[in-house]
């Protein structure tokens, strides 16, 4: 029996921002087991299959959840349109998971895109929409954001249309995974001061986005809270090839509150944190590189 469908609206809408507040409290990522075990009003509501990567509730008209298992930062990253090319599931191109997602692109109904990349690890993005159908190709196209639902043909979109959904694409999707890497890399602790608080963590970079080595894969990034964030990127704050953190010598010479005394002055010195996977760890080239930046200021 199918809930009314005013009521799968609602309930959609609430497991949407259930997901975006839980996603934000965790450092941009939820776990299988919290996703398993969702309940709403005393009722358990998976948003995400036990076994397979879409979940259509039973008694819900459309999809509510699909998740894209993928290898690396690179993987769904060759479409050159900003947009999610989601293969039909396998077998009749009319039965059940395949009609749910396609009524979800005819009622333009929310669902939740799901990027995971490292085990029970799980990015959202949501809302996303699924706005386009090609049965020739056996694929949905996955957008996220509302507008690209009002473009006529988003399979032959302009160049400016597919530029617009490209930076969505970095925004919503590319940056948040990127972050989500770094998180679970570094345990959620700042490297520097290992702070813990997920709220007050960014994931930065080494290289810079604009630079072309610039890649969002861990070992371009370190896990840093706001203040030795900006302190790196200001160079008041220097961490050497060799993974020691280095504080600017005007910055060692003034004299403040606690703050600066213990957050940054008592940095000096100090060994990183880096990641217990070798891989994942800061590239020393790339820290080299920064670090003449860092030396040529102080
Ligand atoms: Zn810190």
């Amino acid at each position: 029996m199918s809930v009314d469908s005013a009521v799968e609206r609602a309930l959609r809408l609430q497991v949407i921002d259930w997901v975006n507040q839980r996603a934000e409290e965790n450092g941009g990522f939820l776990r299988r087991e919290e996703l398993l075990n969702f309940t709403v009003g005393g009722q358990k509501l998976p948003v995400i299959d036990y076994s397979r990567g879409i979940r259509n509730p039973a008694d819900f008209a459309s999809t509510l959840s699909i998740v894209s298992t993928v290898n690396g930062p690179y993987d769904d990253l060759e479409s050159e349109d900003g947009l999610i090319h989601y293969a039909y599931r396998a077998g009749d191109p009319d039965g059940g998971d395949n009609r749910k997602l396609r009524n979800a692109y005819v009622t333009r109904d929310p669902i939740i895109f799901f990027r995971k990349e490292v085990a029970n690890v799980y990015t959202p993005v949501a809302p996303a929409f699924v706005v386009g159908d090609d049965p020739s190709a056996r694929t949905f196209l996955i957008a996220f954001d509302e507008a690209l639902t009002l473009i006529p043909d988003p399979a032959s979109m302009s160049n400016a249309q597919k530029e617009y959904a490209m930076r969505l694409a970095r925004q919503r999707l590319h940056q948040p995974a990127f972050r989500t890497r770094i998180m679970v890399a570094y345990s959620s602790r700042c490297a520097v001061c290992q702070l813990k608080y997920s709220a007050l963590l960014d994931a930065a970079h080494i290289l810079p986005d604009s630079d072309e080595r610039g890649v969002p894969t861990t070992d371009n990034g370190m896990a840093l809270c706001k203040i030795h964030h900006v302190a790196y990127d200001r160079e008041m704050l220097g961490i050497t090839p060799d993974y020691v953190v280095k504080v600017s010598p005007q910055v060692l010479q003034d004299s403040d509150g606690p703050m600066l005394t213990h957050g940054l002055q008592e940095m000096h010195d100090r060994k990183l944190v880096v990641p217990k996977r070798a891989a994942d760890r800061p590239n020393r080239d790339y820290l080299a590189e920064r670090f003449e930046g860092f030396a040529r200021a102080s």
